[in-house]
């Protein structure tokens, strides 16, 4: 379940009426879309974590900017994510359609006059066709931050992890944690398992050669280690990404974007 913030700020782009977008687009809003995707977490996890992770980001990051205003696009509820096709619940796009959906998306809130947009990803799969989206978009001098969350907070998650060893996973310690915090009625955990990973490599090479697609490499489709999971970890991993969205939001207001660049001007 997707909530709204808990203030009750109006921040989601559909709810706003027509005056208030025009206000944002004035005064150099920045949009944020989550990206995420359908697809099984492992027995004990619910099939949107991926997208539920970002929305809440998003909504809480313009929740806590009273100076910067930030608006919540409808989120990109559905991704790339074919290697997870043969567990129960995943619904993928096609590479080329997942594209074009994040190509559309940005152009139309482009066209609407929104200069500082984020594309706030929550899913592995997604993370090279997100940055591809952004840069086909950046040939058409359209612009987007192409952003995965927990690369946001890539020190403390390996500070921090007791097994996973600052990896986000799948259905494991951190990912699990954060629905622990986020969401603890979607969580199951009498059903909690961990996969051995069946690895084609040794765990050295395994971490320069990786296969494009994971599919199958887990029993259960669980990366990680959800038995060290918790309420209170999801809380301080969520705690750090949020406050890195919401510098990202205030610098990205201030900064002018590249567009805005005059031709030739970063020329000598
Ligand atoms: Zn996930």
């Amino acid at each position: 379940m997707l909530i709204p913030p808990p203030s009750g700020k109006k921040v989601l782009w559909q709810e706003m009426l027509r005056h208030e977008l025009l206000d944002a687009q004035a005064n150099n809003g920045v949009v944020i879309v989550p990206v995420g995707s359908v697809e099984q977490h492992g027995p004990h996890c619910p099939q949107d974590v991926d997208i539920s992770i970002p929305y809440h980001l998003a909504i809480r990051a313009a929740d806590a900017l009273d100076d910067v205003p930030v608006l919540v696009a409808p989120p990109v509820l559905y991704g790339f994510t074919h290697y997870n096709m043969g567990e129960i619940g995943t619904i993928t796009l096609g590479l080329e359609t997942f594209i074009a959906v994040l190509c559309d998306v940005t152009r139309s809130i482009w066209a609407n006059g929104f200069r500082r947009i984020i594309l706030l990803n929550g899913h592995g799969g997604n993370q090279a066709p997100t940055w591809s989206a952004s840069v086909k978009l950046a040939e058409e001098d359209v612009w987007a931050l192409a952003i995965t969350y927990w690369a946001m907070a890539e020190d403390e998650l390996r500070a921090w992890s007791d097994a996973d060893e600052g990896s986000i996973g799948h259905g494991g310690e951190w990912e699990t944690s954060l629905q622990l915090y986020l969401r603890p009625q979607l969580v199951d955990e009498a059903r909690m398992v961990k996969d051995e990973w069946r690895r084609h490599f040794s765990p050295e090479v395994q971490r320069y050669a990786i296969f494009p697609e994971r599919r199958r490499e887990m029993a259960h489709g669980v990366m990680g280690d959800p038995f060290v999971a918790s309420a209170e970890k999801g809380e301080r991993l969520f705690t750090v990404l949020l406050d890195r969205l919401v510098t990202l939001c205030r610098e990205y207001h201030a900064a002018k974007p590249p567009a805005y660049r005059e031709f030739g001007s970063h020329c000598p």
